[in-house]
Formats: structure tokens, C-alpha cells, sequence
């Protein structure tokens, strides 16, 4: 396909790489979804994954793809959170320096769990892109590997084993639906699902102020948008201007993007909690949040993919605490 660099073939190569460094994680049914959707609807757990968010699946092969020079330099990455704590693990489990930028929008309880890994954290201006000129300096004064969140081949292909093992686990899903922010997890799952069954809908979700790959997909090109503070602070950011992977994947490969808002969000998660007895963040609940607002049509068996858990907990105990 056009413009697109990673393969299937990528996909079942990452999936042996990583065995044994990332968890499998569970599909289970969701009866209360089911019934709202009028048809079957399954949460892929993926927030049950080690650091609590699918993004150490990336992190893990991209690091274990380095040769051993780029190795001994480290690596260095930007990350609203969740992706600066699989990239810690996986060069906590390789031995390497790790260096993590982050802008201080990030909440504080993902700075310190970054940190807890053995990662230095460098917190920099108000934006990803304030956080990626210091990535940029970094790698000119020292050498270190720069790994992008979502824009890099095999964090893609890494992305991606989520999607074959939800083939595995249910061969005749219909629809998928995704947390979209840079769009690395919803092209490697889209390239791995489309591969295998290429009339399944792949359906990305992301909210309403700053979705970034939504305006970028309208405008026909990557552009900048405004940042916001969010619920869903693990989808916050832009493409990247000069985006080279992700924007063609997600025009070729996905169907949709639905946007939720913040209110809708909250339900997400109330809605995880006291119905599935699940603690996802806002990032996570952006799947569940578009169903019970009735945004998305039912479309057969669908698998909603849980991202991460990694929310501020007194916030998680505001959120199910009021009566939505
Ligand atoms: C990063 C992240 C996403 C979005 O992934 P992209 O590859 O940037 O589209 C969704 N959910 C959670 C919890 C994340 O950390």
C-alpha cells in the first residue's frame, strides 16, 4: 500500500521479539455493553499490561530492534506518561540509559512512577513540541537514540501485536474501537486486524479539543493543533508536522474517528468502574464513552480496546464518586 512502510510481516516479527517482556492480556465479555450496543461487545484488558498501559509492546521492540552501539548511547523519548514508562521499563529490562522529556502538563503520580523505573525525567515548557526541542538537544550534545511514541516503525509493529492477539482471541470480531492520539496503537492494530479479516471496521476515538490526527485527516495534511488540558491526558499532543508513518496509515486503514467529550469521558470511566469493576484513565474510557453516548452504530462483535490505567486515583474517586 501506498506510503505505508511496516508490513504484516513486521507485525509477527515484533510479536517474537517481545514474547516473553510484555503480558498477554485478557478479552473479556462485557454483558452491560452488549446490552446497550443490542449486540456483543468485548474489552480487550490492555491496561492490565506491565506499566499499565499497551505502550511498553512498542517500547519493548523498538529497543530490543537497536544494534549494541546505539545501545551503550541510551535512548531518549517524549511522553505525556505512559509512553515514558514503557520506554523506562524495556531499558530498565535491556540495561540502557533512559531519558524521558515531558511537558508539565503530565500528572504527577506518572512522573513519579517514570522515575521509580530508573529513568531521568527532564520536565520542560507547556507542550510535547516544548518537550521535543529538548529531545532534539539531547540527541545533537549527546548521542542518545530518540524513540518517537507512535511515528517509529517498530513501535508501530509493536502496537500492532495487540491487534494479532485479539484475532487470536476472537476470529469472528467485526469492529474495533481505538484511543486515537498520534496514532501508532490504532495503525498497528488496523494493519494487523485488516490483514487477517479486511472487512473488520476500525474505529478510532479521541476527544473533542486538540484531536490532533482527526484535524490533520480533515486538513489532508499534519497540522498543529492547540493543546488542552483533558481527562484523556494520555491523548493529548500533536502528529509532528514532518509525521512520516502514522498519518498515511491511519487515512489508509481506518474507517472512523468519533470525538467524545469531557463529560461523555467521565462516564467512560464511572462506567468501567461500577459496571466491569475496571480502573482505566480517561485515555482508556474514550472506547466505552463513545458507546454510551450512542456515537458509535452497533456493527456485529465489537472489541473495545482498553489502553491503560494509569490515572491520578483521588481524580478516579472524584470521577466515580458522582452520580453519572
Ligand atoms: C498513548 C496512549 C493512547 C494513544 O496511542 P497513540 O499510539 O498515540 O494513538 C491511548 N491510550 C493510552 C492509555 C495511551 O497511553
Amino acid at each position: 500500500m501506498d506510503g505505508i512502510h511496516v508490513s504484516p510481516v513486521d507485525l509477527y516479527r515484533a510479536k517474537k521479539t517481545i514474547h516473553g517482556f510484555v503480558r498477554r492480556t485478557p478479552l473479556a465479555a462485557s454483558p452491560s455493553l452488549t446490552e446497550i450496543a443490542g449486540s456483543e461487545v468485548r474489552l480487550k484488558m490492555e491496561h492490565h499490561q506491565i506499566t499499565g498501559a499497551f505502550k511498553l509492546r512498542g517500547a519493548t521492540n523498538a529497543i530490543l530492534n537497536l544494534s549494541d552501539a546505539q545501545m551503550q548511547k541510551g535512548v531518549i523519548g517524549m511522553s505525556t506518561g505512559n509512553f515514558g514508562r514503557g520506554l523506562a521499563y524495556a531499558a530498565q529490562q535491556a540495561g540502557i540509559r533512559c531519558v524521558i522529556c515531558m511537558s508539565n502538563l503530565v500528572p504527577k503520580n506518572k512522573v513519579e512512577g517514570i522515575k521509580a523505573l530508573g529513568a531521568e525525567v527532564r520536565i520542560v515548557g507547556q507542550s510535547q513540541d516544548d518537550a521535543q526541542l529538548e529531545v532534539d538537544r539531547v540527541v545533537e550534545e549527546q548521542g542518545m537514540v530518540a524513540l518517537d511514541p507512535f511515528d517509529h516503525p517498530d513501535v508501530i509493529a509493536g502496537q500492532g501485536t495487540l491487534g494479532l492477539e485479539l484475532m487470536e482471541q476472537w476470529p469472528q470480531v467485526e469492529a474495533v474501537v481505538v484511543p486515537l492520539s498520534g496514532g501508532g496503537l490504532i495503525s498497528g492494530i488496523a494493519l494487523a486486524v485488516k490483514s487477517i479479516s479486511p472487512t473488520v471496521r476500525v474505529i478510532g476515538v479521541t476527544m473533542e479539543k486538540g484531536a490532533a490526527m482527526y484535524e490533520s485527516i480533515k486538513a489532508g495534511k499534519p497540522v498543529q493543533v492547540k493543546e488542552y488540558p483533558s481527562l484523556a491526558d494520555s491523548l493529548g499532543g500533536g502528529i509532528g508536522l514532518s509525521n512520516q508513518y502514522t498519518f498515511n496509515m491511519v487515512k489508509a486503514l481506518v474507517d472512523d474517528i468519533v470525538l467524545v467529550s469531557e463529560a461523555e469521558i467521565a462516564q467512560g470511566v464511572h462506567h468501567a468502574y461500577w459496571r466491569e469493576k475496571q480502573i482505566i484513565e480517561g485515555g482508556a474510557a474514550v472506547g466505552i464513552a463513545t458507546l454510551l453516548a450512542g456515537k458509535i452504530q452497533s456493527s456485529g462483535n465489537m472489541a473495545i480496546i482498553l489502553s491503560g490505567c494509569n490515572i491520578d486515583m483521588p481524580l478516579h474517586h472524584r470521577i466515580i464518586s458522582e452520580n453519572n
